[in-house]
């Protein structure tokens, strides 16, 4: 008998939850109408006085047996879930997969980045004289890396260390890769330079330090030039992302993602190289990933290792910096590379397995 009774009122139960559902359903379709109305309106979804108003009257009808809090909490529920039908779909990100499927190719002068062949940019931490940048840009071209870094504008932590040559380092810089057919990046601080600056550079850097300047961002992607974005010292993947989505929601869409290491508690290296930012971004990104091994461990003796491990990941590149007397050099000394080790690094990452070339 009891059984039979408990399975009557098993069913009904089951009636009434299919009755719930089909009524939170039609509460959801109006709710649905009313923020299309709000939105045509430019009236707040969330409403929060509308649903205490709510709240209260129910409060006030409930004759039990379920308590005020209970018919509270439960109709806040619904109420969240309401908002979130109203919510409009977010669109992916233009520099999402989901918005692009085909990896993004960058091409500059005859090098392509992000395309099938592993790339390599060089270059001194800053362009201090010509005789520096031209003896920098021939070992370049002996090892067959055709991009040539160098900074001009430099953002350094102290206001009484050398701030870079400026203008005058970019026309070095063009100078001594002009001599040798080298392309040539470099970091931009500011908007008011961007235009001159194109003149010499092929390519704009945008360093850690500015991944969330919005303005320069802005600035950028007004640009029709090819821009590296360096990850912030302690960004996230979403935050560098929506900064590179600042660059190329203006139509430029040439924007190439840098990992260059973050802060951690790590004293060890200068940075903690997130290795996992390449397929991460790889993943969820089109545009080209690239690994700055100096930046992110300040140790030479691992940036060989490291440069292969960014590659096996699925970087499309390296960074390193070359001097051609570290321990002269003006801005980090202590993890550029001199020359023979430059060539050092360049035949282990060239030889490794890892290292993609369709042509010697
Ligand atoms: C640089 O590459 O010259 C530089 C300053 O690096 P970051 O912005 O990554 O610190
Ligand atoms: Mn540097």
């Amino acid at each position: 008998m009891n059984n039979q009774t408990l399975q009557q009122l098993r069913s009904r139960m089951d009636d009434l939850n299919i009755k719930l559902l089909d009524l939170l359903s039609e509460r959801a379709a109006i709710g649905r109408q009313i923020g299309e109305i709000k939105q045509s309106e430019g009236l707040p979804l969330h409403d929060p006085a509308r649903e205490n108003e709510m709240l209260d009257r129910l409060a006030a009808r409930n004759a039990g047996p379920l308590e005020e809090k209970a018919i509270r909490h439960l109709f806040q529920e619904i109420f969240k879930a309401t908002l979130e039908v109203q919510q409009p779909k977010k669109k992916p990100l233009l520099v999402s997969r989901k918005s692009k499927r085909e990896d993004t190719v960058i091409r500059i002068g005859n090098t392509e980045i992000g395309g099938a062949d592993s790339v390599l940019v060089a270059g001194p931490c800053s362009v201090e004289s010509l005789e520096q940048v031209m003896e920098v840009a021939a070992a370049l071209k002996k090892a067959g890396v055709p991009v040539i870094r160098g900074g001009a504008f430099k953002p350094r932590t102290s206001p009484y260390d050398f701030q870079g040559l400026g203008f005058e380092g970019l026309k070095l810089l063009k100078e001594a890769a002009d001599e040798y057919g080298l392309q040539t990046i470099s970091e931009i601080v500011t908007p008011a330079h961007l235009e001159e600056a194109a003149k010499y550079v092929d390519i704009i850097q945008i360093g850690a330090r500015n991944m969330q300047n919005f303005e320069l961002l802005k600035a950028a992607g007004d640009m029709r030039k090819p821009v590296l974005l360096k990850r912030g010292l302690a960004a996230t993947m979403d935050e560098f992302l929506h900064a590179a989505e600042y660059i190329v929601s203006r139509g430029n869409s040439q924007v190439m993602l840098i990992e260059r290491g973050i802060r951690t508690y790590e004293k060890w290296t200068r940075n903690t190289l997130d290795i996992s930012a390449v397929p991460l971004l790889k993943q969820m990104s089109h545009l080209p990933v690239l690994v700055d091994v100096s930046h992110s461990t300040g140790r030479k003796e691992i940036m060989a290792p490291c440069a292969k491990a960014a590659l096996a990941a699925g970087a499309d590149g390296i960074m390193v910096e070359v001097h051609p007397n570290p321990a002269a050099a003006l801005s980090d000394a202590d993890q550029q590379l001199n020359l023979g080790e430059f060539a050092e690094f360049i035949r282990e990452v060239k030889s490794s397995g890892v290292y993609r070339q369709s042509a010697p």
